[in-house]
């Protein structure tokens, strides 16, 4: 925090459960602290049952705007007055920003998860892309990866239902179950990981890379830990590798300008999430 908080203090967080692996707080506050405004956000955990009535309370003047993490962005797009297109055609939003007692939905994890992408040499025409998991995350990055210009995307999923209400969105959705993920990886100019496997406290991610190319960009949006056992996997196998944390700062900086009306100063916020996660908090 830049400065002690007072009755004037704008109020902005991330709500989530689990919350408390979340680092959007360190990453927010130090761009507050750097842009010297009078600004706390912080990390909210709700019980599932309480997220209406959560973002409604904040929404109420309390707020200036909230993320929302896992598992409550298709809740937070849903519960909204105003979807943005991006949060409309993922019906999930990861941005809540309250204007007048307004909701207004925002989903920026397309942004963040090209950046990260790019970053790792991918193009978006490059070919077809898996994507791991339909929460969420995931429909987030299938809808966004559409409109930036790739060709076809392959959802693996557990629930099969999930995974074809994501496909109901778009003919250029696929649809597979894990028994087939093979089959999904083929050809692929990109595997991205958009389910919880593989984060510290959830199960692990069991997955071959063998059916992808090695040209293929491996991403995981999980990013505690930050080198997870797929991007291992992936890194010995010769594929270039994207991690979570780059995807985490790239939605942060458009949800950052949503709350506070200005761009985010210039601050490694990167080397700051790195220090932390090397420190386990
Ligand atoms: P959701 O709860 O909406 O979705 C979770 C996904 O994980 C579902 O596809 C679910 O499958 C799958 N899953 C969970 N447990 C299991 C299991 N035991 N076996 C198989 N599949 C499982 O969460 P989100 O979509 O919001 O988030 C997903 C992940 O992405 C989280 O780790 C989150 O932290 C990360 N994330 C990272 C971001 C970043 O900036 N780096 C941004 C957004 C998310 P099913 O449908 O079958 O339940």
């Amino acid at each position: 925090m830049s400065r002690p908080a007072t009755a004037a203090t704008r109020l902005a967080g991330v709500v989530g459960n689990p919350v408390r692996h979340s680092l959007s707080p360190l990453i927010h506050n130090a761009w507050i602290a750097a842009a010297e405004l009078d600004a706390v956000y912080v990390a909210l955990q709700s019980a599932p049952a309480s997220f209406g009535d959560l973002v409604k309370g904040l929404a109420g003047g309390a707020a200036v705007g909230i993320n929302v993490t896992i598992p409550f962005k298709e809740s937070a797009a849903a519960l909204a007055d105003e979807r943005s297109p991006a949060a409309q055609r993922a019906a999930a939003a990861n941005v809540l920003v309250f204007r007048e007692g307004r909701i207004l939905a925002d989903n920026t994890d397309g942004v963040g998860l090209l950046a990260a992408l790019e970053g790792a040499g991918f193009q978006p025409g490059g070919g077809p892309v898996a994507v791991l998991g339909a929460g969420g995350a995931a429909r987030g990055a299938v809808t966004y990866l559409l409109s930036a210009g790739v060709p076809e995307v392959r959802v693996v999923n557990r629930s099969l239902e999930r995974t074809r209400a994501i496909a109901a969105i778009d003919s250029r959705i696929g649809a597979f179950r894990w028994d087939q993920v093979a089959e999904a990886l083929d050809g692929v100019a990109a595997v991205i990981n958009a389910t919880s496997l593989g984060m510290t406290g959830e199960p692990p991610l069991e997955l071959t890379l063998d059916g992808a190319p090695t040209t293929a960009v491996v991403m995981d949006m999980v990013y505690q830990p930050l080198k997870t056992d797929l991007l291992t996997e992936a890194e010995r196998r010769g594929h270039p590798v994207a991690d979570g944390l780059e995807m985490l700062i790239g939605q942060a900086r458009p949800s950052f300008e949503a709350f506070f009306g200005r761009p985010p100063p210039e601050v490694d916020v990167r080397r700051l999430c790195q220090q932390a996660l090397d420190q386990g908090s």
